[in-house]
């Protein structure tokens, strides 16, 4: 299902316009699949991410958190299968950016491609057959050429004089640094499983196609939770964290019926179950996040390739077991997305047609904006940056005024701010009950109420904490 046409324009253009999303080096003509997060981006990506630390770190027990270093051992990928599995011949489609293996596919029909084939020859005997190769998502057949991919970007730390350099990677996945510090959150913490480990991180895909603004990029930065159960009490644990990623989403916002589980029809060999919560971006429903049930595959892994015993000794009963393993991770440029796309509104207020971001007031970028009624009033702008100053120490706050109080509420809604706070003569003591009071103004239905400057700030306050 498609929204109406043209949302992603438009969200894009108020993206930048309004200083949230840049295009990666504008100025040389743009890089693709690379985003700039501009002064109001970056206040709602921090909220984003403050928001998910505090879901999964703060008011938890069970977790633990972690920032662990870019590079690793090259090893590391090897052991998670990014190494090998992605010099696979592969084209994408163009359609829907399923990328399939070319050899496996062509098999599936009959063609068996010779594995000493050139890039060029396997191109040429895809070309020949891919009218019968219907992607395996949408049923397209229009594909981008073949060619031998590994997603992982390498680079050459350490080659300072071009001998003997060690390629390391950057990271293609976040949550390995998890799996490299199990045994030391386990040696260092009172962690006892089943617990878990919560980690925001950069990775980097060299991506074929990047492509719908923040949703398919060449860097991104993920936000991975690993819980680590006891083998076979994995159940009733997934079953739990897919309803907690997905209440979390409607708690901060998103409308419910923008979202929905979707099923992996393959699985993995080594896993027991996997789901998406996918959301209804512009361009339809697609992943926002994985939730995955992965065995003891990973701690295996890294137990064969780096050597190290990443057995769990439960502290009570003595017994020795590698524990299983329940994944959610999700792109915070995807979910910036879809939280700027569902908060996106075109509405009518007192007559007017505005655009407004209703975005939950936790994740607003500016909290509070706090205007004088006129700019010509020396006593009334001193008097508001007075109001500025209390309200700046307490919560994220703008100052503005320029043109008229309409305009700058119609500045205000399209970024978002849930509350606009006037000075005006009534604040200096003109009708002298009102004697330092304020109008606060509410962006979703532009009513104002009038309170004391303190109880201003205890309401802005309680609204975004
Ligand atoms: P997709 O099928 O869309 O390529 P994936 O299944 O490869 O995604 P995972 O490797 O499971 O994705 O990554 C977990 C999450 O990271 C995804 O749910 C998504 O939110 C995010 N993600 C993955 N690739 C990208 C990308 N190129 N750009 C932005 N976010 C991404």
């Amino acid at each position: 299902m498609q929204k109406s046409d043209g949302v992603m324009e438009k969200i894009v253009s108020l993206a930048k316009r309004r200083g949230f999303v840049y295009q990666g080096s504008e100025i040389y003509g743009g890089m693709a699949g690379m985003y700039d997060f501009g002064p109001y981006g970056v206040e709602l990506l921090n909220n984003l991410k403050a928001a998910w630390w505090k879901e999964h770190v703060q008011i938890r027990d069970d977790f633990f958190g972690l920032d662990s270093a870019m590079f690793k051992d090259p090893r590391v990928w090897e052991a998670s299968g990014h190494t090998s599995g992605f010099s696979d011949p592969l084209a994408e489609c163009k359609k829907c950016n399923t990328r399939i293996r070319v050899d496996k596919e062509l098999e599936k029909v009959g063609v068996k491609a010779d594995e000493k084939m050139s890039e060029a020859e396997l191109s040429k005997l895809f070309e020949e057959h891919k009218k019968n190769i219907p992607c395996p998502k949408c049923g397209s057949h229009d594909y981008t050429p073949v060619r031998a991919f590994n997603l992982l970007v390498k680079t050459n730390m350490g080659d300072f004089t071009g001998v003997n350099a060690e390629p390391v990677y950057l990271p293609g996945e976040a949550c390995q640094g998890i799996y490299l510090n199990f045994k030391n959150v386990v040696d260092t913490t009172r962690a006892k499983v089943p617990f878990g480990i919560a980690q925001i991180g950069k990775a980097f895909r060299n991506e074929i196609s990047p492509r719908n603004f923040l949703f398919r990029t060449r860097e991104m930065e993920q936000a991975d939770t690993q819980y680590f159960v006891k083998p076979n009490e994995n159940k009733d644990a997934y079953e739990r964290i897919k309803k907690d990623r997905f209440d979390w989403y409607v708690r901060l916002g998103i409308k419910p019926e923008n979202l929905r589980w979707k099923q992996h029809d393959n699985l993995v060999f080594y896993a027991k179950d996997a789901w998406d919560i996918e959301y209804n971006f512009p361009t339809g429903f697609d992943e926002l996040e994985g939730v995955h049930d992965r065995t003891d595959y990973d701690l295996t892994q890294h137990m064969k390739h780096s050597g190290t015993d990443l057995t769990y000794t439960d502290p009570y009963t003595a017994e020795k077991y590698i524990p299983w393993i329940l994944e959610t991770s999700v792109g915070m440029g995807r979910m910036f997305l879809a939280f700027f796309a569902d908060a996106y509104t075109e509405d009518e207020l007192g007559g007017e047609v505005r655009t407004v971001l209703k975005l939950s007031p936790k994740l607003a970028p500016i909290k509070a904006a706090v205007f004088p009624l006129l700019k010509n009033k020396p006593e009334l702008v001193e008097k508001a940056r007075e109001v500025y100053e209390l309200f700046k120490k307490e919560v994220r706050t703008e100052w503005d005024d320029n043109g008229n109080i309409g305009k700058r509420y119609r500045r205000q809604d399209e970024i978002g701010t849930p509350f606009c706070i006037t000075v005006d003569f009534d604040t200096l003591g003109e009708t002298p009950e009102h004697k330092d009071t304020v109008t606060v103004r509410n962006r979703d239905t532009g009513e104002q109420e009038r309170l004391s400057i303190a109880d201003a700030i205890w309401k802005v306050r309680q609204a975004v904490s």
